[in-house]
């Protein structure tokens, strides 16, 4: 049978930081993906700043950079164009190499990983190999796989990361559930190619514009469009809500400075789940990313805490791989889960229940500084990403 260190399930943002992390310490990696090739759907597109220095570590940082779009500011503002708070992430100088965010499809990390990856010794991706059985040994597990010629093939090896989504079958096989709910709400999210900084003159490249009536939609400028974000009522129609007779009077109620209508590129409507796996894996089997936790896509952190989760665990595997201490990849896997449930979870809650008070709340942080900053490293993610450096001092 065959036999490697480390093999990742799933080849998302999450399974190809991990395998990147691995190869880059030196650890023999396979990467199973059950697809013929990398997903192309447009989900996440903000990178924070912590995430930013490992996508550094893992030499993907200067094309995304080249590619994306550098956000400087966080701005609220009201329909009469007024700027009510503004938060400039520069602020964070010292406490990061990388005081800003980035807007950029998740699908771009994605194929410059795979670049990468191809150029790395220790790493294995192959595609149309789905995980389907997984069995724990003694100081070793074996999984089941589907390969593209229908066939099953055994792989053996020291750990196993599941960075296999939402529904994931290495979670399932593990007998671990996912606890949590549905958000209420829906959002409609419309990409337009207009240049709303033009409509907006100093709009910041992430905005929320607040109504007379405490609501707001969001605005995110990415390389070029922007995504406009509109919170949707219970019961909306779905046919009417997606014609610019239903939209464009929504938008102009926040931008009446709109003089012609939207040109629209695509749109979507999604809702999100508040979910955390029942474990964090098993004594070799960890979860990571959207197989451990879910959130709302509110502040953007459910990849970027992903990305972190296969930094952290792929740092610890290496360790425990060197030293022949399993309970070093345990505690990290464990401690990545207490991250979720106890920052993650929380702090995109908040975003979610923030009421009509929210605005209030963000105009006094704006005029402390003590608070802006608190407020820039926590939406930042700086408090609860894991030491960086890893990689950078391998490579020395
Ligand atoms: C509209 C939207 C906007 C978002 N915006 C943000 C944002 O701005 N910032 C942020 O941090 N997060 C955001 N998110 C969340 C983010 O997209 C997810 O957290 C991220 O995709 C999770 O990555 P992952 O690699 O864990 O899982 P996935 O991206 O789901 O990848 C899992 C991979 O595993 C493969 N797989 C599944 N089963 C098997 C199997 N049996 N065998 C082999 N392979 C398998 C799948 O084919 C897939 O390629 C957003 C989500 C949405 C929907």
């Amino acid at each position: 049978m065959e036999r490697r260190q480390v093999i990742v399930v799933g080849a998302g943002p999450v399974g190809m930081a991990a395998a990147a992390c691995l190869a880059g310490l030196g650890v023999d990696c396979l990467l199973l993906e059950k697809r013929d090739g990398l997903s192309k759907a447009s989900k996440a597109s903000t990178f924070h700043p912590p995430t930013l220095e490992i996508l550094g570590e893992l030499g993907v940082l200067d094309e995304m950079l080249a590619r994306g779009r550098i956000v400087e500011r966080i701005q609220y503002r009201n329909a009469d164009g007024a700027v009510l708070a503004q938060f400039d992430l520069d602020l964070l100088q010292g406490q990061t190499p990388c005081p800003h965010r980035l807007h950029l499809e998740q699908s771009v990390l994605t194929a410059l990983l795979l670049e990468r990856l191809q150029q790395m010794p220790s790493a294995d991706l192959r595609f149309g190999w789905a995980f389907e059985v997984l069995a724990e040994g003694q100081g070793a597990v074996t999984v089941t796989c589907r390969t593209p010629d229908g066939s099953l093939r055994k792989v053996a090896a020291e750990y196993v990361l599941a960075a296999d989504g939402a529904h994931s079958a290495v979670r399932a096989a593990l007998g671990l559930g996912m606890e949590g709910h549905d958000y209420p709400g829906q959002v409609l999210r419309l990409v337009v190619t207009d240049d709303l900084a033009a409509v907006l003159p100093g709009l910041g490249q992430i905005s929320y514009i607040f109504g007379p009536d405490g609501r707001s939609i969001s605005l995110l400028q990415m390389p070029d469009c922007w995504r406009v974000i509109i919170r949707l009522s219970p019961g909306f129609d779905r046919e009417k809500i997606i014609r610019p007779e239903w939209y464009m009077p929504e938008v102009r109620r926040y931008i009446p400075q709109l003089a012609g209508p939207l040109t629209l590129r695509e749109f979507d409507i999604y809702g999100a789940r508040r979910m955390l796996a029942a474990g964090h894996g098993g004594a070799r089997v960890f979860l990571i990313g959207d197989a451990l936790h879910l959130t709302n896509t509110r502040g953007g952190m459910n990849m970027n805490c992903g990305i972190h989760d296969a930094y952290a665990i792929g740092g610890a595997i290496a360790d425990a791989l060197t030293e022949g201490r399993p309970a070093l990849a345990q505690e990290a896997a464990r401690a990545r889960r207490r991250v979720a449930e106890e920052e993650l979870l929380p702090r995109t809650d908040r975003a979610v229940t923030g009421g009509a008070d929210w605005l209030a709340q963000v105009q006094a942080m704006a005029v402390d500084p003590g608070r802006t900053r608190e407020m820039l490293v926590r939406a930042a993610m700086l408090d609860m990403a894991p030491p960086r450096g890893r990689l950078r001092e391998a490579a020395q």
